[in-house]
This record gives C-alpha cells, sequence and structure tokens, in this order.
C-alpha cells in the first residue's frame, strides 16, 4: 500500500520528515508504545519440557525396564538407586543444556542487527531492535534492511530479496517510483524490505512496518531458527554410541545364555546384563562434547572471536591454509599519504608544489569521496588531509560543486565516479586503482592543460605505479572527464596519483610466524596492486619472492588444473576480485586443504560460505559478510585467528581425552564384569555401583578433561590433524585398551583380596571352587563387592588425573593446573567415602562399612592407573632424548 503513496504522503501519515528523520524524543516514545522491531522468535522450552526430554532417551528406558524388574524382586532399594540416579542424571543434564544454550544466547545477542539511522538531522547507529514507524533509515551496501521502508532517496541502489520472493537476482529500487495499482512485493522498486540484503548504492527510507507487521513477519513460518546442527565429532560420537550400544546387547544377550547356561538366578541376572548394557553405552559423550564446544565458545568472546556455528570451533583445530584480506586484517588499515606522482614526477609529502594539475586532483579527490575528515573510509579520508594540505576543503569544494549522481565503489571495478556541477556545466570526477583507470584514460592533464595521453605518458605512469608500489604504498588516481551530463568511467583526462602508506599490523608478523611452526600457510589475498600487496608480503613473512604472486589477471587465464598446481607455492594473490576468491578456495580444498578465508565485502559472502571457515570482520564487515560467516573477529585483526585456531586445536585435544576417558573407563566396567561372570563367580559389581560410576563419579572428571588447559606453545607447533582423522588417532585406541584392562584388573584384585583372605584364614587351600564357594556368604560377597566398587571408582579418578597428558608426567603438567580437576578429584573422592560410610547409602548400595586400613589399601590399588601413567611419561620422555 505505501509503494501506492508518494513520499510526502507518507512523511504525512507517519508525521516525520523526510530529511532529517524523527527526533530522538518521538522515537522513544513511540518504542514505549509500539514496542521492539522483532521478529517473535521460537518459544522457549519449559522446565518441564527439558525434563521430559532428558528422559526421552532408549537408555533411560531400559533403566526404568531395569526398576521395574527389581520391584518385581522386592529388591526395592535397587529401584530406588537406579531412579534416583536418573532423576540426578536428568538434572545434570538440564543444567548443562542450560549452561551451553546460555553461551549460545549471549552469541546471538552479539551479533544482533545494527541500523543507521537519521534522528534530529543527525546520522546515527542504534540496535535494529529499536527503530519505530517513521525513522529515517540509511542503507547502503552490504547491509540488512532492517525494518520494511518506504524509499525517499536512492543511487544506484539495488537490493536482493531473495527471502521474500525467493529471487536471487537483486532488485532496482527507485525512491521516486509509485505504483499505480497493487503490486506484488517483488515489484514494489520503492520500498526495501526487512531482512533483504543492499548489494549495490546507497539509500534510505521511512519505517512503515517494524517486526511482525512487516512483509517477513507476515510469512512467520519462515521465521523459525535453524536447528542446531550436530557437529562431525557429534555425528561420530553418536555413531561410535550406536556401534558400542549394539555390542552391548550382544555382549548381554551373551551373558544372560551364559548364566542359563549356568543356572543362575535369571531375574538377577537380567539386571545385572542390563547393568551391563548400561556401563557399555559411554552416556556421558555427547552432553560432555555440547557443554565443552559451548564453553570454549564463550572463551572465544573473549579472545575476540564470535563464533556462529558450533562445527566450526571443531573445524579450526584442523585449518591448514589461512587466506586474509590484506587491509585492515594483516595492515593497521590507517592510511597516510607519503607521496603524489603529478606532472610526470613523483613527489614526497609534505612539501609538495601541487600547482593546477595538483589542484585539480585533490578536487577530484575531496569530491568523489563519501568520507568527512573523521569518519569513513580510511583511504578516502587520507586523500581529504592530503587535500586540506593543499589548501583545498571538502566542505567548501562539496558546496560550490554539489554531487548530482554517481556510480558508487565496487571490488571489482575497483573506482568510484561522482557527477558534480560546476558553473553552468557538470563534470564527472572518478578515483580509483590507477592500472584500471589508466585503461580507461584518453588524455592528460599537463600543468592544467589537458593533452593527448601518449605511449610515453602511459609508460611514465606504469613506471611510477611501479615504484610507488614497490614502496609498499596503496596507489589511487584521480582523472575527470568534462562535457558530460551522466557520471561516465570512459575517454576520461589522467590527473595524477596519490601513494599511501598502511603499516604492517604488529601482530600480525608474530601471527604468521605461529603459523608457519604449527604447519598453517599464510596467503594473502587483496584488491591492491601486486607490488603494494608483494612489498607488504615480504615485510610480515608471507613471501619470499615475486614468483610467490599472482595477480587477477593471471588467475583469469589459468584454468582450474593449473591453478591447483601453482596454488602449492602461491602466497600472495593481487587485484583480485571478490569472484576470484571463490576459485582460490576451491582449489586449495581440491588440494586436500582446510581452508579459513576472511572477508567484509558483500561479494565476499560466495567465497565466506565456500571456505571451511569463512571469518567475517567484525568492525568494518558487512552485514552480508557477517551472514555468511562462521566466525566473526571483532576486532579485524589476522593476530586473533592465530588464538583461534589454537583454541580450535586445544578443543578437539580436549574431546579426544574426555572421549578416550570415559570409553576406557566403560571398558573397564565391562572387563571386570565379564571376566568374573565368564569364571562363573557372582557378579563383582551389582549394577547400581555401575550406575552409580558411571553417571556420577564419572562425569565431573570428564567435565574436566573437556576444559582442560593445554599448552598453546605445545599444540601450535604440531602440524593441524588431517581432516577425517579418527579420534582414536594416535595410540588412542591403545590407550583405552590397556588402562581398560588396567582397571578391571586392579578391580578384580581387589574383588578377589576378600574371599582370598577368607579361604586362607580357614586353612582352605585357594581355587575358584573354593572362592565360589565363600562367595555364597552374604557377608564375604558384599565385602567383596565393596572392594571392587571403590577401587573402580577411585582408580577412574586417578586415570582421569592422568589423562591431562597421556605421554607427560602429572608433575611436569601441573597437580592444580587444572582447578576443576582437583575439585573433581576431591568431589568423586567423597561421594565414593559416602557411600561405604553414610549407613542409608550403605543400606541403600548393600555396601560394607571399611576401616581406615582398608581405605589405604584400596587407594594405594587405584592409584596403580597413574602410576603406570607416570611409567609410560617415563619412557616416552627417555626415547625421545
Ligand atoms: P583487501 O582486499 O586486502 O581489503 P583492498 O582494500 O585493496 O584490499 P578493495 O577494497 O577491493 O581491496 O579495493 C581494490 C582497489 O580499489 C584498491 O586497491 C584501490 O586501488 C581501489 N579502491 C579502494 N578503495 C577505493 C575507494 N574508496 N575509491 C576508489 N578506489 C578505491
Amino acid at each position: 500500500m505505501y509503494e501506492n503513496k508518494t513520499i510526502e504522503e507518507v512523511c504525512r501519515q507517519f508525521e516525520c520528515n523526510g530529511r532529517t528523520g524523527l527526533t530522538q524524543e518521538e522515537a522513544g516514545i513511540r518504542l514505549e508504545h509500539y514496542g521492539k522491531n522483532m521478529l517473535r522468535e521460537a518459544k522457549k522450552k519449559t522446565l518441564a519440557q527439558r525434563f521430559a526430554e532428558q528422559l526421552c532417551d532408549s537408555l533411560i528406558f531400559v533403566l526404568f525396564a531395569a526398576a521395574g524388574i527389581s520391584i518385581m524382586l522386592h529388591e526395592y532399594s535397587d529401584a530406588v538407586i537406579i531412579l534416583a540416579v536418573v532423576a540426578m542424571n536428568a538434572v545434570v543434564g538440564v543444567i548443562q543444556e542450560g549452561k551451553a544454550e546460555k553461551a549460545l544466547e549471549s552469541l546471538r545477542k552479539m551479533t544482533k542487527l545494527e541500523a543507521v539511522v537519521i534522528r534530529g538531522g543527525r546520522e546515527m547507529t542504534v540496535p535494529a531492535e529499536e527503530l519505530v514507524l517513521g525513522d529515517l533509515v540509511v542503507l547502503d551496501a552490504g547491509r540488512q534492511v532492517p525494518a520494511d521502508l518506504r524509499l525517499v532517496q536512492g543511487a544506484n541502489l539495488k537490493i536482493e530479496e531473495s527471502a521474500l520472493t525467493g529471487e536471487s537476482v537483486p532488485v532496482s529500487k527507485s525512491s521516486t517510483f509509485v505504483a499505480a495499482s497493487e503490486v506484488q512485493v517483488g515489484d514494489r522498486k520503492n520500498m526495501a524490505f526487512m531482512t533483504s540484503y543492499v548489494t549495490n548504492g546507497r539509500g534510505c527510507g521511512i519505517v512503515t512496518a517494524t517486526g511482525m507487521a512487516t512483509e517477513i513477519g507476515r510469512i512467520a513460518a519462515l521465521i523459525h531458527e535453524a536447528p542446531e546442527e550436530e557437529t562431525p565429532l557429534q555425528k561420530r560420537l553418536s555413531d561410535l554410541g550406536k556401534v558400542l550400544s549394539l555390542t552391548a546387547v550382544f555382549l548381554c544377550a551373551l551373558l544372560f545364555v551364559l548364566a542359563v547356561v549356568q543356572k543362575r538366578d535369571v531375574m538377577e541376572m537380567l539386571i545385572t546384563a542390563i547393568s551391563l548394557a548400561v556401563a557399555a553405552v559411554p552416556e556421558g559423550l555427547p552432553a560432555v562434547v555440547t557443554i565443552v564446544l559451548a564453553l570454549s565458545v564463550t572463551r572465544m568472546v573473549k579472545a575476540g572471536t564470535i563464533v556462529r556455528r558450533l562445527p566450526s570451533v571443531e573445524t579450526l583445530g584442523a585449518v591448514s591454509v589461512v587466506c586474509s584480506d590484506k587491509t585492515g586484517t594483516l595492515t593497521k588499515n590507517e592510511m597516510t599519504v607519503t607521496a603524489c606522482y603529478l606532472d610526470g614526477r613523483i613527489r614526497e609529502a609534505p612539501a609538495i608544489e601541487y600547482g593546477k594539475t595538483g589542484n585539480r586532483l585533490l578536487t577530484c579527490f575531496c569530491l568523489c569521496n563519501d568520507a568527512t575528515e573523521e569518519t569513513g573510509d580510511p583511504t578516502e579520508i587520507s586523500l581529504i588531509r592530503l587535500a586540506g594540505t593543499g589548501g583545498i576543503r571538502k566542505e567548501r569544494e562539496e558546496r560550490e560543486k554539489p554531487r548530482y549522481a554517481e556510480l558508487s565503489f565496487d571490488s571489482d571495478r575497483k573506482m568510484m565516479t561522482t557527477l558534480n556541477r560546476e558553473g553552468k556545466s557538470y563534470v564527472s570526477y572518478t578515483k580509483g586503482a590507477p592500472d584500471e583507470v589508466l585503461k580507461r584514460c584518453t588524455s592528460i592533464m599537463k600543468d592544467g592543460k589537458v593533452q593527448p595521453l601518449e605511449g610515453r605518458d602511459r609508460k611514465k605512469i606504469q613506471e611510477a605505479i611501479e615504484t610507488m608500489s614497490g614502496r609498499a604504498l596503496r596507489v589511487l588516481a584521480g582523472a575527470m572527464a568534462e562535457g558530460v551530463t551522466k557520471p561516465t568511467e570512459k575517454n576520461l583526462v589522467f590527473l595524477g596519483m596519490a601513494g599511501m602508506i598502511d603499516p604492517p599490523r604488529d601482530e600480525a608478523k608474530a601471527a604468521v610466524e605461529a603459523f608457519k611452526r604449527a604447519s598453517v600457510r599464510t596467503v594473502m589475498i587483496t584488491g591492491d596492486h601486486v607490488d603494494t600487496a608483494f612489498a607488504i608480503a615480504r615485510q610480515l613473512g608471507i613471501a619470499e619472492e615475486k614468483g610467490q604472486c599472482i595477480s587477477g589477471a593471471e588467475l583469469e587465464r589459468m584454468d582450474d588444473g593449473e591453478l591447483k598446481k601453482r596454488i602449492r607455492n602461491a602466497a600472495v594473490f593481487a587485484r583480485v576480485s571478490p569472484d576470484h576468491k571463490v576459485r582460490i578456495v576451491r582449489a586449495l580444498k581440491s588440494d586436500g586443504n582446510i581452508t579459513a578465508m576472511t572477508g567484509d565485502g558483500v561479494n565476499d559472502a560466495p567465497s565466506l560460505k565456500s571456505a571451511d571457515i569463512g571469518i567475517a570482520m567484525g568492525k568494518t564487515g558487512t552485514d552480508v559478510a557477517r551472514q555468511a560467516s562462521d566466525m566473526i573477529l571483532t576486532d579485524d585483526n589476522f593476530a586473533t585467528i592465530e588464538r583461534a585456531i589454537e583454541e580450535g586445536r586445544g578443543i578437539y585435544e580436549n574431546i579426544k581425552k574426555s572421549v578416550i576417558f570415559l570409553l576406557s573407563s566403560n571398558f573397564g566396567e565391562i572387563a571386570t564384569m565379564f571376566a568374573a561372570i565368564a569364571a562363573g563367580i557372582p557378579s563383582p559389581l551389582k549394577s547400581s555401583h555401575i550406575l552409580w560410576i558411571n553417571l556420577i563419579t564419572d562425569s565431573l572428571p570428564a567435565l574436566a578433561l573437556g576444559v582442560d588447559k593445554n599448552d598453546g606453545s605445545l599444540l601450535m607447533k604440531k602440524p593441524p590433524r588431517k581432516p577425517g582423522e579418527s579420534l582414536f588417532a594416535g595410540g588412542g585406541w591403545f590407550y583405552t585398551v590397556f588402562y581398560g584392562l588396567l582397571i578391571a584388573a586392579i578391580s578384580l584384585a581387589a574383588f578377589f583380596r576378600v574371599p582370598w583372605e577368607v579361604v586362607t584364614g580357614r586353612g582352605v587351600e585357594f581355587s575358584l571352587t573354593a572362592v565360589s564357594a565363600v562367595l555364597r556368604e552374604e557377608a564375604v560377597l558384599c565385602r567383596a563387592q565393596t572392594y571392587a566398587f571403590t577401587v573402580l571408582g577411585l582408580s577412574e579418578l586417578f586415570h582421569a588425573v592422568g589423562m591431562r597428558n597421556v605421554e607427560v608426567s602429572i608433575f611436569r603438567s601441573g597437580l592444580f593446573t587444572n582447578p576443576l580437576m582437583a575439585v573433581a578429584f576431591a568431589a568423586g573422592l567423597c561421594l565414593q567415602f559416602a557411600v561405604t560410610e553414610i549407613p542409608f547409602l550403605v543400606d541403600a548400595f548393600r555396601t560394607a562399612v571399611l576401616s581406615p586400613g582398608e581405605w589405604g589399601f584400596l587407594l594405594l590399588l587405584a592409584a596403580v592407573p597413574l602410576l603406570a601413567h607416570e611409567v609410560i611419561a617415563l619412557v616416552k620422555t627417555i626415547t625421545k632424548r
């Protein structure tokens, strides 16, 4: 409907001004009255729903069945224990999930959209949520439209509306258009709709609808957030979980058959079989991975990176090539003009004699410019400052020679052009990459006079470009065309050039070096000149010789096969346009690399999407780039990528440790049970014991391993892990089986110690039959089971401490460097102590109360895995030497 109205009508209806916007006060009142500009979010789950979700798990059903069987057998305490453990596990699960969600929620808040509005005549940035009807919103290339707008101004404005119309080709918009009748959304050329993207040009518009009243809000079904993806690791772990569950079922069936053959109590064996199944399934795994990833995401925010997709944290650790923009990421983006090329000569700033040509050049740089002396693109700011030193002020020039039309800058053309009125006629001014501008020039200004541009002049200009670029200067040329009525980029008059220095970031060099040590390649990708790019790349240690540079033009000439070959040695891509970046990423990926790629512009979205990790710039990046990225650098700093990769590697290590810990512990439990039952003696652990260890004492150490602090310098000395590498690579299976067997061995040893004492005490010869016989006595079995239970529970605590670094002594990695591990150890010890000392727990778990002497013995036995760890560490150190 607003598409049928003129700008004046819309302004009148919303009681606003099409030039100065609303007043800040009025905006505040309207916000209060109409509410926030927000799309309805998916409903939050209630606490009850969360619990229900935790309980809806096949494993939990098995446990319920076990509880039911226990009740049938009048084993009420067992049933209570099983149910209590299930409940505790659900509580822990809900807490963990809540924590993970909170972390992700706060991330979402950080990436909330901002909008540029004009209020009270002043341009300002506000959260998009605070836009109100009648607000005047500014749009420019790369920005997401923050509400439905009736355009009041627009220059080459093009908007991509695929979210609404399904049409991915950007639509040209026009503020002067007024639709005569009702038209489809795609044809409302004077409107811009919430969540669409500006791909070209600039403009502004009045907010006509916010929140759920917008076009996108009406198709509310679309808005539900994309479901959380499982990360590759989570997928692999759930696959592993399935395999283990199947194995467990098979083992249990086998055991059950065995028991029937051995003529044991069928019901009791059923419960034992079920508890064994519970022992075999690593139920803690998925939860540990989720919480560990979520916690690391929170940590990464502090280090300057916002992770938008959880799987990226994992992928980060495998990155083997980092492709980075130059300007602003590897350099400071603090531009200062240090030299100019005028009238056939390079002149050094600040003492430049401008003369007539120079004054024209400065006028060109001021008029063909969207910055102010303080705000805007640093390249443009430096040109305004340069003009200032030559006595030419931007405001005055713009007042005298107002802009009538423009062709805005884009990274493909690498130039921009404006049409300004001078007296009675118009002049078109162009500034941009000198090689590109020069191609479009046919004349040149010398001492204020326009002359034909000859081969000699071109050669001289080319030489000057090379000299200036070789000094790491970014060079921009200025040109003009007189007697035109439209902005033009043809038959231009060459005016001159300015060369500006943009110093490399101090931290970037160290980061490049760190990457080298970590076998991660750095590749610079820039729109700048080859020589400028190479000069900076050499300063940063990215490239050593010119042969490592490939220009956009060369790239065009190569086919994919050749590119794939050349890319192995390439370190710099210069004068490339955004679509080249996609080819570069593809070539790197097809060569087996995991590629991270930075980007900030509208046209960078495809390359950010095709990279394994797309990294958008938080400060200078556009909304489009941010939406397409996996990760955002809040400080635009290259060195931050290094920290992110280190974090990614650390996370992978930690998850690996957690997984191996949990699996070896489960394996230990199964081996203990299986060995005893196969040998025909009573089961060394009650089902409640296994549940207790698995779901209670094991969880904390596993989590502590998940958040372990790794030695960053050590992590960054290794090459990146290979994509698709198994979690068990590098000895993982060995450690799982070895520690599992060791834990089983000591648990069984503890178990046998009781009947052994009884048998030898009675003067009977020690044999399996004798042991079986005394174990039939209730008190003996109870004590023996308590021994096995205690040693199993405690040994896993000791085992966890060693797992922090399987190859290094705990004294070298530090006893208290992981505070959570210390807490987990102490808590586990207390819990284990409680089950054998606190009367009602003793009754429930049917344990025996232990004497201090017994405790000492069991503690020593339980410490064996840690002792084994120290021996392995010692051997590793000696063999390394
Ligand atoms: P990077 O890709 O590393 O950020 P870049 O900033 O040079 O490098 P682009 O922004 O694509 O990349 O710019 C490409 C070229 O266009 C620049 O080298 C410069 O010559 C020219 N250029 C940059 N900004 C402007 C501008 N505001 N007006 C005119 N020309 C520009």
